[in-house]
């Protein structure tokens, strides 16, 4: 096991939310912070509201830095989003998840806590010397983040859009 099951959570959402940033956006209205919330449940307060929705995507931006960072400036990130943040760490269990950490209060604002929950994950990131796992996809007209926990390190598109494009495309110049 590379990463516990809350910290792999917890990049994936991140990894998620960044990508919805590329070309279309895909975080424009509350149904969209209503899909985001489908795919990574989150306990705690959730206003459903304009503020919160531009409180989320003025984060993506930050969360991409920070996650597609070298070690050093990775470290100085998360320190930063530490220091952000209202920092009120205890450990909980709840719907099924074994003990893990929740480093800020409930009712702090969405995008804080996604942001402290991501820091924290990336700290782990930063122990394991794993920060190789986070890049950009490798398609060339993508900006998306890929986020690889393969065992033998074999991901490197954001989504099956991208792998298939360019599966296609290398099927097609290998018939030329
Ligand atoms: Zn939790
Ligand atoms: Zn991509």
């Amino acid at each position: 096991m590379l990463f516990t099951d809350d910290t792999v959570e917890a990049l994936r959402a991140a990894v998620h939310l960044v990508n919805t940033a590329e070309d279309p956006d895909t975080l424009v209205t509350e149904d969209d912070v209503a899909a985001f919330l489908e795919a990574f449940p989150y306990t705690g307060r959730i206003d459903r509201d304009p503020a919160e929705l531009t409180g989320l995507r003025a984060l993506r931006p930050q969360l991409r830095s920070v996650l597609l960072a070298s070690r050093d400036e990775m470290v100085a990130r998360i320190n930063a989003a530490l220091r952000e943040v209202t920092l009120d760490a205890r450990l909980v269990r709840h719907d099924g998840a074994d003990w893990h950490l929740h480093a800020v209060a409930d009712d702090r604002p969405f995008a804080e806590r996604i942001l402290a929950e991501t820091a924290m994950a990336l700290i782990d990131v930063v122990r394991a010397n794993e920060g190789s796992r986070i890049s950009v996809c490798a398609d060339e007209t993508c900006g998306g983040v890929v986020l690889d926990l393969s065992r033998n390190r074999s991901r490197r598109y954001c989504s099956t859009t991208c792998t298939n494009r360019n599966a296609v495309a290398a099927y097609r110049s290998r018939q030329r």
